[in-house]
């Protein structure tokens, strides 16, 4: 045998080895998709069966911004969590609620049933893959009533898993002071047109921003506390709310900081949470023999 075809040997079975261990954990990436399967098995053990799903939609963000804006803002600050404490993030998911902006070009609006089934089935397949503990991280307002809702039912029936649920930060406390109301801010405004520029400035057209009116148009009264679905349509139908072309890069890192630490602090409340999980068996033991008479 010549020597190069030893060391070429030397070199298949040592590239077959590496193939097949895990590679270090200070290198393990945070992205399901990017992970072997012997490394997801490590992975996921590092996570201490801690997972993300960040959750988006595709819909129109004013004139300015991109269709997938909500799912890249949530991704980059997810991922970003992620590398400080680690949890494995699941790949884009873009199936959200958002039937209210139909009439605009772009939206991909799934049924109502599809929304819950395919979210069901996708934080079932990822507990079959050991994410014992899985965290929702809401992206897009218009899932508000959907995720929450979506945690309550998984009391429906026993899972050996838990379902948590992360909101949008709020506007945070400090930060650089605001050029817009921050009452009508909402939608591919100052705030969320900020964050845009620091996850992904590439996609953001702030020449754009003042084609279209952002301003709330006010066309349905109601009282407080009484609520309809067209109420958004109603007030703003062009799916903008807000001034984006006031956005800026100093508002946006710290709004990129604000809502990265929210998910550092939950992953790391979710990883020593014991009590979420003992309680829910607990529940569903008691659920199936409620008057305690059945052995
Ligand atoms: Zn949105």
């Amino acid at each position: 045998m010549s020597k190069s075809l030893l060391v070429a040997l030397n070199v298949l079975g040592a590239s077959m080895l590496w193939a097949q261990s895990p590679v270090p954990q200070g290198t393990l990436s945070v992205r399901w998709e990017e992970l072997t399967a012997a490394d997801f098995t490590a992975a996921i053990a590092r996570a201490q069966g801690t997972c993300l799903l960040p959750f988006g939609v595709l819909e129109k963000h004013g004139p300015h911004l991109p269709l997938g804006n909500d799912l890249l803002n949530v991704r980059y600050a997810a991922l970003h969590a992620a590398q400080q404490e680690y949890a494995v993030v699941f790949p884009e998911y873009y199936f959200g609620q958002i039937l209210e902006a139909k009439h605009q070009p772009g939206t991909v609006a799934y049924s109502r049933a599809l929304q819950l089934q395919l979210l069901q089935e996708t934080t079932d397949e990822m507990a079959r893959n050991g994410c014992r503990k899985t965290v929702v991280v809401n992206g897009h307002g218009g899932n508000n009533s959907l995720l929450p809702y979506f945690a309550q039912t998984q009391l429906e029936a026993a899972r050996d898993y838990v379902v948590y649920v992360l909101g949008i930060p709020g506007g945070g406390e400090g930060g650089p002071p605001r050029r817009s109301d921050p009452a009508t801010d909402m939608h591919a405004g100052e705030r969320e047109t900020s964050m845009s520029l620091i996850a992904r400035p590439d996609l953001v057209h702030l020449d754009r921003a003042t084609q279209e009116s952002g301003a709330d148009m006010a066309r349905l009264t109601l009282p407080e506390g009484l609520y309809t679905g067209i109420w958004w349509y109603a007030r703003f139908p062009n799916h903008y709310a807000g001034e984006g072309a006031v956005a800026s890069r100093e508002l946006g890192e710290f709004s990129a900081q604000t809502w990265i630490s929210a998910i550092v602090r939950a992953i790391r409340a979710v990883k020593a949470d014991s009590a979420s999980p003992r309680l829910q068996q607990e529940f569903y033991e008691r659920s199936r023999n409620p008057l305690g008479t059945r052995r």
